[in-house]
Protein backbone atom coordinates (compact mmCIF):
# COMPACT_ATOMS: atom_id res chain seq x y z
CA UNK A 1 0.00 0.00 0.00
CA UNK A 2 2.67 2.41 0.81
CA UNK A 3 3.93 1.22 -2.48
CA UNK A 4 1.45 2.16 -4.31
CA UNK A 5 0.85 5.11 -2.37
CA UNK A 6 4.71 6.22 -3.66
CA UNK A 7 3.64 5.16 -7.06
CA UNK A 8 -0.18 7.15 -7.47
CA UNK A 9 2.48 9.99 -5.72
CA UNK A 10 5.16 9.83 -8.71
CA UNK A 11 2.63 10.12 -11.63
CA UNK A 12 2.13 13.72 -11.24
CA UNK A 13 5.47 14.48 -11.17
CA UNK A 14 6.48 12.12 -14.13
CA UNK A 15 3.67 14.37 -15.88
CA UNK A 16 5.62 17.29 -15.43
CA UNK A 17 8.70 16.55 -16.32
CA UNK A 18 7.34 15.47 -19.59
CA UNK A 19 5.35 18.47 -19.74
CA UNK A 20 8.68 20.16 -19.13
CA UNK A 21 10.65 18.17 -21.19
CA UNK A 22 8.29 18.57 -24.14
CA UNK A 23 8.20 22.75 -23.46
CA UNK A 24 11.87 22.28 -23.17
CA UNK A 25 12.43 21.14 -26.83
CA UNK A 26 10.23 23.88 -28.60
CA UNK A 27 13.06 25.56 -30.26
CA UNK A 28 12.84 29.16 -31.44
CA UNK A 29 12.31 29.62 -34.58
CA UNK A 30 14.99 30.62 -37.13
CA UNK A 31 16.46 34.06 -37.52
CA UNK A 32 15.04 35.73 -40.82
CA UNK A 33 18.06 35.09 -43.56
CA UNK A 34 19.70 38.35 -44.45
CA UNK A 35 20.87 37.93 -48.62
CA UNK A 36 24.56 37.54 -47.96
CA UNK A 37 27.50 37.84 -50.89
CA UNK A 38 31.52 37.84 -50.51
CA UNK A 39 32.70 41.29 -49.89
CA UNK A 40 34.19 42.03 -53.03
CA UNK A 41 30.55 42.12 -54.47
CA UNK A 42 30.09 44.90 -52.17
CA UNK A 43 33.83 46.59 -52.77
CA UNK A 44 32.96 49.59 -54.62
CA UNK A 45 35.08 50.90 -57.37
CA UNK A 46 35.41 54.32 -58.92
CA UNK A 47 34.36 54.86 -62.56
CA UNK A 48 36.62 52.41 -64.95
CA UNK A 49 36.65 52.88 -68.10
CA UNK A 50 35.91 49.93 -70.48
CA UNK A 51 35.35 51.85 -73.94
CA UNK A 52 35.06 55.81 -75.03
CA UNK A 53 31.59 55.86 -73.99
CA UNK A 54 30.87 52.89 -71.93
CA UNK A 55 32.02 52.68 -67.92
CA UNK A 56 31.99 50.21 -65.12
CA UNK A 57 30.87 52.41 -62.41
CA UNK A 58 29.88 49.40 -59.67
CA UNK A 59 31.97 46.86 -57.71
CA UNK A 60 34.84 44.68 -57.97
CA UNK A 61 32.41 41.88 -58.55
CA UNK A 62 29.62 43.13 -59.80
CA UNK A 63 28.88 44.70 -63.29
CA UNK A 64 27.04 48.14 -63.33
CA UNK A 65 27.57 49.69 -66.59
CA UNK A 66 26.94 53.43 -67.64
CA UNK A 67 26.80 54.46 -70.99
CA UNK A 68 27.29 58.19 -71.58
CA UNK A 69 25.50 59.35 -74.79
CA UNK A 70 25.26 63.22 -76.37
CA UNK A 71 21.37 63.16 -75.12
CA UNK A 72 21.96 61.72 -71.45
CA UNK A 73 23.39 58.54 -69.85
CA UNK A 74 22.06 54.90 -69.87
CA UNK A 75 22.79 52.37 -66.33
CA UNK A 76 22.74 48.76 -67.17
CA UNK A 77 22.55 46.80 -63.93
CA UNK A 78 23.36 48.12 -60.47
CA UNK A 79 24.74 45.40 -58.20
CA UNK A 80 23.38 44.96 -54.98
CA UNK A 81 20.43 46.95 -53.14
CA UNK A 82 23.39 48.77 -50.67
CA UNK A 83 25.00 50.61 -54.24
CA UNK A 84 22.57 52.97 -55.03
CA UNK A 85 24.26 55.48 -53.18
CA UNK A 86 27.94 54.42 -54.67
CA UNK A 87 26.22 54.40 -58.42
CA UNK A 88 25.21 58.16 -57.80
CA UNK A 89 28.26 59.39 -56.91
CA UNK A 90 30.13 57.51 -59.45
CA UNK A 91 27.76 59.01 -61.80
CA UNK A 92 28.63 62.58 -60.76
CA UNK A 93 32.06 61.74 -60.90
CA UNK A 94 31.47 61.13 -64.67
CA UNK A 95 29.35 64.50 -64.93
CA UNK A 96 26.29 62.77 -65.39
CA UNK A 97 23.86 64.61 -63.09
CA UNK A 98 20.66 62.69 -61.70
CA UNK A 99 18.64 64.39 -64.13
CA UNK A 100 20.74 63.40 -67.09
CA UNK A 101 20.29 59.67 -66.36
CA UNK A 102 17.44 58.81 -69.18
CA UNK A 103 17.14 54.97 -69.09
CA UNK A 104 17.94 51.94 -67.02
CA UNK A 105 18.22 48.57 -68.91
CA UNK A 106 19.29 45.07 -67.47
CA UNK A 107 20.41 41.57 -67.28
CA UNK A 108 17.94 39.65 -65.35
CA UNK A 109 15.94 40.54 -61.60
CA UNK A 110 17.73 39.21 -59.24
CA UNK A 111 19.02 41.17 -55.89
CA UNK A 112 22.56 41.06 -56.77
CA UNK A 113 22.13 42.92 -60.52
CA UNK A 114 18.62 44.77 -60.06
CA UNK A 115 19.17 45.49 -56.40
CA UNK A 116 19.48 49.57 -56.32
CA UNK A 117 16.97 49.97 -59.76
CA UNK A 118 14.16 51.55 -57.86
CA UNK A 119 16.81 53.78 -55.61
CA UNK A 120 18.16 54.92 -58.66
CA UNK A 121 14.97 55.68 -60.66
CA UNK A 122 13.41 57.47 -57.79
CA UNK A 123 16.65 59.76 -57.22
CA UNK A 124 17.16 60.52 -61.25
CA UNK A 125 14.86 61.14 -64.43
CA UNK A 126 15.27 57.80 -65.96
CA UNK A 127 12.46 55.19 -67.03
CA UNK A 128 13.31 51.76 -66.76
CA UNK A 129 12.95 49.12 -69.52
CA UNK A 130 12.19 45.90 -69.41
CA UNK A 131 10.26 42.42 -70.68
CA UNK A 132 7.25 40.79 -68.69
CA UNK A 133 8.79 38.36 -67.46
CA UNK A 134 11.63 40.09 -65.77
CA UNK A 135 8.78 43.20 -65.10
CA UNK A 136 6.96 40.79 -62.67
CA UNK A 137 10.25 39.91 -60.51
CA UNK A 138 11.27 43.39 -60.25
CA UNK A 139 7.40 44.38 -59.15
CA UNK A 140 7.45 41.89 -56.73
CA UNK A 141 11.38 42.87 -55.34
CA UNK A 142 11.96 39.53 -56.18
CA UNK A 143 9.71 37.56 -53.96
CA UNK A 144 8.73 33.84 -55.61
CA UNK A 145 11.24 33.45 -57.80
CA UNK A 146 10.92 30.21 -59.46
CA UNK A 147 14.51 28.28 -58.01
CA UNK A 148 15.06 30.98 -54.91
CA UNK A 149 11.53 31.50 -54.34
CA UNK A 150 11.62 34.51 -51.13
CA UNK A 151 15.45 34.22 -50.95
CA UNK A 152 16.81 37.03 -52.85
CA UNK A 153 14.46 40.29 -52.50
CA UNK A 154 15.45 43.64 -52.85
CA UNK A 155 12.94 47.02 -53.44
CA UNK A 156 10.27 46.72 -55.99
CA UNK A 157 10.08 48.50 -58.57
CA UNK A 158 7.55 49.44 -61.88
CA UNK A 159 8.64 49.32 -65.15
CA UNK A 160 8.23 52.20 -67.73
CA UNK A 161 8.50 50.45 -70.59
CA UNK A 162 7.79 46.93 -71.67
CA UNK A 163 10.26 45.31 -74.22
CA UNK A 164 10.00 43.15 -77.21
CA UNK A 165 13.00 40.59 -78.25
CA UNK A 166 15.22 42.42 -80.51
CA UNK A 167 13.49 45.88 -79.48
CA UNK A 168 15.67 49.16 -79.35
CA UNK A 169 16.40 52.05 -77.11
CA UNK A 170 17.70 54.83 -79.07
CA UNK A 171 19.23 57.54 -76.87
CA UNK A 172 21.43 60.12 -78.84
CA UNK A 173 23.88 58.72 -81.23
CA UNK A 174 23.83 55.13 -79.56
CA UNK A 175 21.23 52.40 -80.27
CA UNK A 176 20.86 49.91 -77.44
CA UNK A 177 19.33 46.10 -78.94
CA UNK A 178 17.98 43.51 -76.33
CA UNK A 179 18.31 39.80 -76.90
CA UNK A 180 15.48 37.79 -74.79
CA UNK A 181 18.33 35.21 -73.31
CA UNK A 182 15.64 32.94 -70.85
CA UNK A 183 17.81 30.41 -68.91
CA UNK A 184 19.38 31.59 -65.69
CA UNK A 185 15.72 33.54 -65.75
CA UNK A 186 13.04 33.42 -67.74
CA UNK A 187 13.10 37.42 -68.61
CA UNK A 188 17.27 37.08 -68.99
CA UNK A 189 18.28 39.62 -71.38
CA UNK A 190 21.69 40.35 -73.31
CA UNK A 191 22.24 44.18 -75.07
CA UNK A 192 24.13 45.17 -77.80
CA UNK A 193 25.57 48.49 -78.59
CA UNK A 194 28.31 50.14 -80.63
CA UNK A 195 31.08 52.42 -79.14
CA UNK A 196 34.41 53.23 -80.16
CA UNK A 197 37.82 52.22 -78.77
CA UNK A 198 41.60 53.20 -79.06
CA UNK A 199 39.90 54.47 -82.97
CA UNK A 200 37.79 51.85 -83.87
CA UNK A 201 34.13 51.27 -83.83
CA UNK A 202 33.37 48.37 -81.65
CA UNK A 203 30.50 45.97 -80.86
CA UNK A 204 29.70 45.69 -77.30
CA UNK A 205 27.49 42.64 -75.99
CA UNK A 206 26.84 42.45 -72.56
CA UNK A 207 25.09 38.93 -72.04
CA UNK A 208 23.24 37.57 -68.59
CA UNK A 209 24.78 35.20 -66.73
CA UNK A 210 24.25 31.38 -68.10
CA UNK A 211 24.21 29.23 -64.91
CA UNK A 212 21.77 27.41 -63.13
CA UNK A 213 23.00 27.94 -59.50
CA UNK A 214 21.33 24.68 -57.31
CA UNK A 215 18.73 24.73 -60.26
CA UNK A 216 16.20 21.53 -60.89
CA UNK A 217 17.28 21.56 -64.41
CA UNK A 218 14.82 17.86 -64.77
CA UNK A 219 10.90 17.58 -64.31
CA UNK A 220 10.72 21.51 -63.18
CA UNK A 221 7.32 21.77 -62.55
CA UNK A 222 7.60 25.36 -62.59
CA UNK A 223 9.94 25.53 -65.45
CA UNK A 224 9.49 22.65 -67.78
CA UNK A 225 11.51 23.46 -70.68
CA UNK A 226 14.30 25.14 -68.98
CA UNK A 227 17.04 23.16 -70.75
CA UNK A 228 15.59 23.96 -73.90
CA UNK A 229 15.66 27.65 -73.38
CA UNK A 230 19.40 27.51 -72.04
CA UNK A 231 20.19 25.68 -75.50
CA UNK A 232 18.55 28.34 -77.68
CA UNK A 233 20.09 31.18 -75.67
CA UNK A 234 23.23 29.40 -76.15
CA UNK A 235 22.50 29.77 -79.88
CA UNK A 236 21.36 33.30 -79.65
CA UNK A 237 24.25 34.03 -77.86
CA UNK A 238 27.07 33.16 -79.89
CA UNK A 239 25.35 34.53 -82.87
CA UNK A 240 25.54 37.91 -81.43
CA UNK A 241 27.72 41.05 -82.99
CA UNK A 242 30.27 40.67 -79.94
CA UNK A 243 33.87 42.73 -80.28
CA UNK A 244 33.77 43.24 -76.64
CA UNK A 245 31.90 40.54 -74.15
CA UNK A 246 30.70 42.34 -71.02
CA UNK A 247 29.25 40.13 -68.09
CA UNK A 248 26.92 40.34 -64.49
CA UNK A 249 29.70 38.58 -63.33
CA UNK A 250 32.72 40.08 -64.60
CA UNK A 251 35.17 36.82 -64.15
CA UNK A 252 32.46 34.62 -66.39
CA UNK A 253 33.54 37.18 -69.29
CA UNK A 254 37.56 37.30 -68.27
CA UNK A 255 37.08 41.05 -66.72
CA UNK A 256 38.78 41.93 -62.88
CA UNK A 257 37.66 45.40 -61.91
CA UNK A 258 40.66 46.99 -59.50
CA UNK A 259 42.36 50.11 -60.64
CA UNK A 260 41.26 49.55 -64.01
CA UNK A 261 39.21 47.36 -65.94
CA UNK A 262 41.01 44.68 -66.85
CA UNK A 263 40.06 41.91 -69.40
CA UNK A 264 42.84 38.89 -68.04
CA UNK A 265 41.85 36.72 -71.25
CA UNK A 266 39.30 38.00 -74.32
CA UNK A 267 36.30 35.48 -74.10
CA UNK A 268 34.22 35.87 -76.86
CA UNK A 269 30.24 35.23 -76.92
CA UNK A 270 30.59 31.91 -78.78
CA UNK A 271 33.19 30.67 -76.11
CA UNK A 272 31.24 32.20 -73.28
CA UNK A 273 28.14 30.21 -74.38
CA UNK A 274 30.04 26.90 -75.19
CA UNK A 275 31.80 27.05 -71.47
CA UNK A 276 28.32 27.97 -70.07
CA UNK A 277 26.76 24.25 -72.10
CA UNK A 278 29.34 22.38 -71.32
CA UNK A 279 28.51 23.40 -67.49
CA UNK A 280 25.02 23.06 -67.85
CA UNK A 281 25.90 19.51 -69.40
CA UNK A 282 28.13 18.43 -65.94
CA UNK A 283 24.77 19.58 -64.15
CA UNK A 284 22.60 18.10 -66.02
CA UNK A 285 24.46 14.85 -65.52
CA UNK A 286 24.76 14.60 -62.47
CA UNK A 287 20.87 15.14 -62.19
CA UNK A 288 20.22 12.23 -64.59
CA UNK A 289 22.60 10.51 -61.94
CA UNK A 290 21.02 10.89 -59.37
CA UNK A 291 17.63 9.92 -60.71
CA UNK A 292 18.83 6.61 -61.69
CA UNK A 293 20.31 6.19 -57.92
CA UNK A 294 16.46 6.73 -56.80
CA UNK A 295 14.60 4.51 -59.19
CA UNK A 296 17.41 1.59 -58.38
CA UNK A 297 16.52 1.81 -54.71
CA UNK A 298 13.24 1.28 -56.10
CA UNK A 299 13.82 -1.51 -57.99
ZN1 LIG B 1 20.92 35.75 -60.89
Amino acid sequence: MRRLKHRVGLLPLLVSVFFLSAVSAETALPQLQAYEVPADWRTPVKPLQIADQTWQIGSKSLTALLVKTGNGAVLIDGGMPQMAEHLLSNMQALDVAPEDLKWILHSHGHADHAGPLAAIKNASAARIASNAESSRLLARGGAGDLHFDDGLLFPSVSVDRYLQDGEQIVLGEVTFTVHFIPGHTPGSMAWTWRDSLNGQEIDIAYVDSLTAPGYQLIGNVRYPNIVADFHRSFDRISALPCDLLLTPHPHASGWTYGDKALRKKSVSCSKYAENAQRVLQEQLNKQEQQIREINDNFD
